[in-house]
């Protein structure tokens, strides 16, 4: 009752397909690595390219035994569209992703989670302040969205596409984040910006002393440099292969 049925879908999906998988598998284990997965509970959905099916992780395993095949293939509205798939998804935990990837048909990833950090900084009246380097990529495009309890109904979700506007940053008030990007590489740099940003700003917090926060003129000045540094040929691009290469050395078996 504990064994994993074994699925090898390689050869039997199309290349763009494969690809998804085995980089979507990657992040998974990358959000291991660095405390993330919240037991089974974070998510991270990724569209394939050139469709409109999303990748997500079968619910019941940890994020170390997902592989590039045991990924679930599903549409839009969360029904499974691979034949003889032996998992099943939380449908609950889709609903925010689903919605997300409505909104954004142009982004390829959307990655959420609820660390301690980026919990407690949603959780704070004044959110995320400009302390450190790391919060100027999360504030040039950070929106916000407040609590309305566990169940997503039809109506959140509609308030959820227009609280996330055009940002790639997105704290949900007493709950988590959620970062969206045009690769699944983009997206995990966003978290991983968002994540040191939210850990400093707790830091400084807790000293109890004064700061210096970054003048808004610098703020509004690094928006649109923001998109240079973190995704794109410079940023995302050139880490998102070394992270690939750091998964495949810790978990050899990831991209099966
Ligand atoms: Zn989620
Ligand atoms: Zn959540």
């Amino acid at each position: 009752m504990y064994d994993l049925p074994v699925v090898s879908l390689k050869d039997s999906v199309s290349e763009q397909e494969w690809q998804t998988r085995v980089e979507l598998a990657a992040c998974y284990r990358l959000l291991v690595m660095h405390g993330w997965d919240d037991l089974i509970h974070s998510h991270i959905s990724a569209r394939i390219p050139g469709t409109d099916h999303l990748l997500l992780n079968a619910f019941g395993l940890t994020f170390d035994e997902i592989t590039a095949s045991n990924l679930v293939k599903i549409d839009i509205e969360g029904n499974i569209v691979q034949e003889d798939c032996p998992f099943t998804i939380n449908p609950a935990g889709f609903t925010i992703h689903s919605a997300l990837h409505e909104a954004r048909h142009e982004d390829q990833c959307t990655l959420h989670v609820h660390t301690n950090e980026t919990v407690a900084v949603a959780s704070l009246e004044e959110g995320l302040l400009p302390l450190s380097q790391y919060s100027m990529f999360a504030l040039a495009s950070l929106a916000y969205h407040d609590y309305e309890g566990l169940a997503v109904n039809d109506k959140e979700k509609q308030r959820l596409k227009d609280d996330l506007g055009n940002a790639n940053f997105f704290l949900l008030k007493n709950h988590g984040a959620i970062t969206l990007g045009k690769t699944i590489g983009d997206a995990f740099m966003h978290m991983y910006d968002l994540t040191r940003a939210c850990e400093i700003q707790l830091q400084v917090q807790a000293t109890g002393q004064s700061a210096f926060m970054v003048d808004q003129s610098i703020v509004d000045g690094i928006k649109a440099q923001a998109n240079i540094v973190h995704s794109g040929q410079t940023g995302g691009q050139k880490a998102w292969p070394a992270m690939m290469r750091k998964v495949k050395r810790a978990y050899p078996d990831f991209d099966k």
